[in-house]
């Protein structure tokens, strides 16, 4: 994800815009619409039908903490013998790394203020920065090969790049948050949901729906893109007490985008989508079930794929469909 440099603080008029640019402010922002409003009671009602959904796999969680993301979610739909395989196996490599540098060059863009700085050169102030944190992205920096460092280099400017070209520059009065954590502690602390969301614009007024949360992708739709953003909508109702007005994934080499406007049903089909999985979660990491299998658009990268009867199912499902994934 990537946002706006210094930009974000001048002053904005239609003229200085491209024509992607307006549309997203046009066609996700709604600028001049009414905002939706929601009932004062959404919140603790979603709270009680997680909770009550969840309650009896959490007492099998005895005094351990269930962390689930929005990863754990969508795989386990996915394919519970994926979820399985990728359990522990992540590594850094520069495309791992490449979101964790752009959004620190869309902070630091944000947070500078008074020189437009290129792409480029906010990306190599954003590794610089990273380089000195302790952990995660820092080590694979501190030993990356020269190689390595010019993939994530350019890749990152490629992304930082087109969301200058495609999204208005931020305003400071839209209190854009960048990377911005979401979480949910359920039944007393034994169910974590965690979710970081790319960018989120606005702030509720009252019981009005007022914020806009983006996840910019790479790549070509897929439906769990929804998913994600339908479970950040349900975090941001649980954290605020009202939802997001809207919901978008936007396609950085496309510059299209999916918006979705966020319904009480909506949520609530989140929830049950979050129940099914974290109880799932459970059956297979706490109680050991068996992993079902299932051929999908992942098996071409499952660490599994060289064992599973899946991927080749999912080869012959390609062939039969004539499908490029
Ligand atoms: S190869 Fe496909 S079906 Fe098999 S575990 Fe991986 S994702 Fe699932």
């Amino acid at each position: 994800m990537l946002l706006h440099p210094l930009r974000s603080l001048r002053t904005v008029t239609a003229t200085t815009l491209t024509p992607t640019q307006q549309r997203a402010l046009d066609e996700l922002m709604a600028k001049g619409q009414d905002r939706p409003e929601f009932p004062v009671d959404l919140a603790p009602r979603l709270r009680d039908r997680l909770e009550e959904g969840l309650a009896d796999v959490a007492d099998r969680l005895g005094d351990g903490e269930l962390v689930v993301t929005k990863r754990d979610l969508a795989q386990v739909h996915q394919c519970e013998r994926l979820f399985m395989a990728g359990l522990g196996t992540f590594e850094w490599s520069p495309m791992a790394a490449r979101g964790s540098v752009v959004h620190k060059a869309l902070e630091i863009s944000m947070g500078i203020g008074a020189v437009e700085l290129p792409p480029g050169h906010l990306v190599d102030l954003a590794i610089d920065r990273l380089a000195e944190a302790e952990r995660g992205v820092a080590e694979f920096l501190a030993h990356a090969d020269p190689v390595e460092q010019a993939e994530l280099r350019i890749a990152a400017t490629d992304m930082v790049s087109k969301f200058v070209d495609e999204f208005p520059p931020l305003k400071t009065r839209w209190r854009p948050r960048v990377e911005s954590s979401l979480s949910a502690h359920l039944c007393e602390g034994r169910v974590l949901l965690r979710g970081k969301v790319d960018l989120a614009l606005g702030q509720p007024v009252g019981t009005t729906a007022r914020v806009l949360i983006v996840d910019f992708k790479t790549g070509r739709p897929v439906s769990a893109h929804t998913d994600d953003l339908r479970f950040y909508a349900l975090l941001e109702t649980l954290r605020v007490g009202v939802p997001p007005f809207r919901v978008a994934s936007w396609y950085l080499d496309s510059g299209q985008s999916h918006p979705e406007d966020v319904t009480e049903e909506l949520l609530l089909a989140a929830a049950r989508r979050v129940v099914d999985g974290v109880r799932t979660l459970v059956e297979l990491r706490v109680e050991k079930r068996s992993a079902t299998w299932r051929p999908c658009s992942s098996c071409g990268f499952c660490p599994d794929r060289g064992q599973c009867d899946g991927a080749l199912a999912w080869e012959e499902l390609r062939a039969q469909r004539g499908l490029d994934v």
